[in-house]
């Protein structure tokens, strides 16, 4: 399915995305920033890297020149990536940044990266929106994201945006069957399946058996909870995830992914699924907030 791709991208699905960014380098038409949005392990940071080495190398993305060495490493001067490190970005590096900027580049771009923009603190996004109205020459920012509206509308309107879509099921499979010659199509096909269109997901199932069992037997419970109503089995399950934000993510994640698989193959349960699904959404949203995660999902788990 990439053969219609100049580049190898490293990555599985995205095609449309794809295209555009290889007819900005071609067409020359980059623009001061781009944005890549979308939830977390869906390719965007992979995306971002590959862009790096297209737009830095001097052999058209050749792979083993020192530039492409270096920015594999982390260590090409030009290419300046902000990783997730789980903190806010404060205001200093951003100053920083703008000094470096400011000298004569040496490589075909200056290349800022920042993974994960919303962790920036206001007075940080202010200071880069200066930098983005008036780029030095030859320079081009590209952040992630995975939550859009925490980003300054400002930075949003000064930039290009580009929202990720969910992968395919059968994309993901195909991609994992090539990487997994000798494994199981049935493992295959569940990570496929629940992975919900990630591919960053999909492959860490793949490399981690403990990942695995973790989504397996949240698949199997949580099918068990809609079939029987034992509300005390429901909230001692609530034990296991109730601290743990992540932990609750995937839950409501792959809870969701349960209840559109049942709306679609089983019509008599289709109103009381959408209504589920529609309590979930809900779930998801008030967490955005500081709030009691477990009262929250005790009443989740008492609404069906
Ligand atoms: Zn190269």
């Amino acid at each position: 399915m990439t053969s219609s791709l100049r580049y190898n991208w490293r990555i599985v699905g995205h095609l449309p995305l794809l295209r555009q960014l290889e007819s900005d380098v071609a067409d020359n038409r980059l623009p001061n920033a781009y944005i890549f949005s979308g939830p977390p392990e869906i390719g965007k940071r992979t995306v971002m890297m590959t862009l790096a080495h297209i737009l830095q190398c001097e052999r058209d993305y050749c792979h083993d020149c020192i530039t492409c060495t270096q920015i594999e490493k982390g260590i090409h001067s030009e290419t300046i990536e902000f990783r997730d490190d789980g903190e806010t970005l404060g205001v200093d590096p951003i100053r920083d940044l703008l000094a470096r900027l400011s000298l004569t580049p040496s490589s075909r771009y200056k290349l800022v990266l920042i993974e994960r923009a919303e962790r920036m603190t206001v007075e940080a996004a202010n200071c880069l929106l200066k930098i983005l109205e008036e780029p030095p020459p030859q320079t081009l920012f590209m952040m992630t994201t995975d939550t859009i509206r925490e980003i300054l509308p400002t930075v949003i309107s000064r930039s290009r945006v580009l929202q990720f879509q969910p992968c395919r099921k059968e994309e993901l499979v195909e991609w994992l069957a090539a990487k997994y010659l000798a494994e199981d199509e049935r493992k295959l096909d569940f990570a496929g399946e629940i992975s919900l269109g990630r591919p960053g997901v999909a492959y860490k199932l793949m490399e981690d058996p403990a990942m695995m069992d973790f989504y397996k037997s949240l698949y199997a419970d949580l099918t068990r909870f809609l079939q029987f109503n034992n509300i005390f089995e429901r909230f001692a399950y609530l034990q296991n995830i109730v601290e743990d934000r992540q932990k609750i993510n995937i839950f409501l994640d792959i809870f969701l992914n349960i209840l559109r698989h049942k709306l679609l193959t089983e019509p008599a349960q289709r109103a009381r699924c959408l209504a589920i699904i529609e309590r979930v959404y809900e779930v998801k949203r008030t967490l955005r907030v500081p709030v009691n995660q477990r009262l929250l999902l005790e009443h989740l788990m008492l609404s069906f």
